[in-house]
């Protein structure tokens, strides 16, 4: 069965489209957190980041980095958090990825990205050498 996104994408649903290229797609957050919430997608479903290839994550971002801008102004922003809920331990509800750029505003009450765990994990110098070699190695 395919995501809510991709009916969204096949038009089987509505939408507040604000752009489409040939390979990604950005509208309004139904459930806005602020004035201006988009959500940009590629068009074919993908369920996380790292199921995205290598070619369709440049256009991803390319259309992130083209829509930031334009929401900021549209809604006459001071700043905007931009973020993916990768992963159901993270959040993510829809399985097809998408990043939100959710606009902010002086003294809007909310906190920065920081805020999206308890607090700063306890780690020693060692471990932290350690992950940073493991996460290297992957790259
Ligand atoms: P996430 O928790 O990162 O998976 O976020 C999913 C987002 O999709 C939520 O912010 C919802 O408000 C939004 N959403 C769900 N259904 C729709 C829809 N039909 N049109 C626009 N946004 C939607």
């Amino acid at each position: 069965m395919s995501t809510i996104f991709s009916q969204i994408v096949d038009g089987e649903i509505p939408a507040r489209v604000v752009y489409e290229d040939e390979t990604t797609l950005a509208f309004l957050d139904a459930n806005p957190l602020a004035p201006g919430h988009t959500l940009v997608i590629p068009k074919d479903e993908y369920e996380r980041l790292n199921d995205v290839p290598e070619d369709v994550a440049e256009d991803l971002y390319a259309t992130v980095h083209h829509l930031v801008p334009a929401v900021e102004e549209a809604v006459d922003a001071d700043a905007s958090t931009v973020a993916f809920n990768n992963g159901e331990a993270a959040g993510q509800e829809v399985p097809h990825v998408h990043c939100h750029i959710v606009p902010r505003f002086e003294g809007d009450g909310g906190g920065p990205i920081h805020g999206v765990v308890g607090g700063p994990a306890d780690l020693e110098d060692d471990e932290l050498d350690e992950i940073a070699d493991d996460i290297e190695s992957r790259t």
